[in-house]
C-alpha cells in the first residue's frame, strides 16, 4: 500500500483539494479533523478526549490520533492506499506512519500567515455533502449548492481567537515535518495563495 500526504496550514484548501485529488486518483480522503469532528457528534470516548484540544485550537494527543488512523486502514477502500489530510502533524505521528504504509509525494499547500484568518473566519461547508465554500473567495452557487440540498455549516474552531492558537500549534509541531519529509526527497510544495483551480492542477501535475 502507499499513500500520500496533503501537507499545509489549517485553513490552507487541504479539504477542497482533497477532493479533487479523490476525483482524479480514486485515493479516498483520510481527514483526522473531519474523523474527531464526527466523533465530537456522536459523544464517542475520542470525542470527549478530543473536544477541548480542538476548542483550544491544540493537537489531540498523538496515541488518540494513531488510533483512529489504524482502524481506519483496516477499512476495505484503505487496502491500496488513501490520502492523509491533516495528519501526520507531530514527529511521532510522522514516525509511525512510516512503519505502517509507505508514502509516496507529501504536497504541501503553502499559503502566508496573514491570508490564514481571513480564509478561515470566512469558511462554511455543506453539511449535506462536504463542500466546503468561502463567504467571499468560494460562496455557495447561486442557484444553490450542486447537491440539492444546502445545508450551512460553520466549524466551531473556525474563529479569529482559535485560529492564532492553530496557527501558532502549526508552525511549532507540524512545520518541521517538512524538512523530514524534504529529506526523503518526496516534498513537494504548490503556492496555495491562488484560486482553486490553479492549485488543483499544479497539485495534480506533481502526482501524473
Ligand atoms: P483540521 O480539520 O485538520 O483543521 O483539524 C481540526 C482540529 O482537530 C485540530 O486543530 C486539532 O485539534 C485536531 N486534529 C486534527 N488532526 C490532528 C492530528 N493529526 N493530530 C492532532 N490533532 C489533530
Amino acid at each position: 500500500m502507499s499513500s500520500i500526504v496533503l501537507f499545509g496550514p489549517p485553513g490552507a484548501g487541504k479539504g477542497t483539494q482533497a477532493a479533487r485529488i479523490t476525483e482524479s486518483t480514486g485515493l479516498p480522503q483520510v481527514s483526522t479533523g473531519d474523523m474527531l469532528r464526527a466523533a465530537v457528534k456522536a459523544g464517542t470516548p475520542v470525542g470527549l478526549e478530543a473536544k477541548g484540544f480542538m476548542e483550544r485550537g491544540e493537537l489531540v494527543p498523538d496515541a488518540v490520533i494513531l488510533g483512529l488512523i489504524e482502524e481506519r486502514l483496516t477499512h476495505d477502500d484503505a487496502q491500496n492506499g488513501v490520502m492523509f489530510d491533516g495528519f501526520p502533524r507531530t514527529v511521532p505521528q510522522a514516525e509511525a506512519l512510516a512503519q505502517i504504509t509507505t508514502i509516496t509525494h507529501v504536497l504541501a499547500i503553502e499559503v502566508p500567515d496573514e491570508r490564514i484568518v481571513e480564509r478561515i473566519c470566512g469558511r462554511l461547508s455543506c453539511g449535506n455533502c462536504g463542500t466546503v465554500y468561502h463567504d467571499a473567495f468560494n460562496p455557495v452557487p447561486v442557484a444553490g449548492c450542486p447537491c440539492g440540498a444546502f445545508e450551512p455549516k460553520r466549524r466551531a474552531d473556525d474563529n479569529e481567537s482559535t485560529v492564532n492558537n492553530r496557527l501558532s500549534t502549526y508552525h511549532e509541531q507540524t512545520a518541521p515535518l517538512a524538512t523530514w519529509y524534504r529529506d526523503l526527497g518526496i516534498f513537494h510544495a504548490v503556492n496555495g495563495d491562488r484560486d482553486i483551480d490553479a492549485v488543483a492542477e499544479d497539485l495534480l501535475a506533481v502526482l501524473a
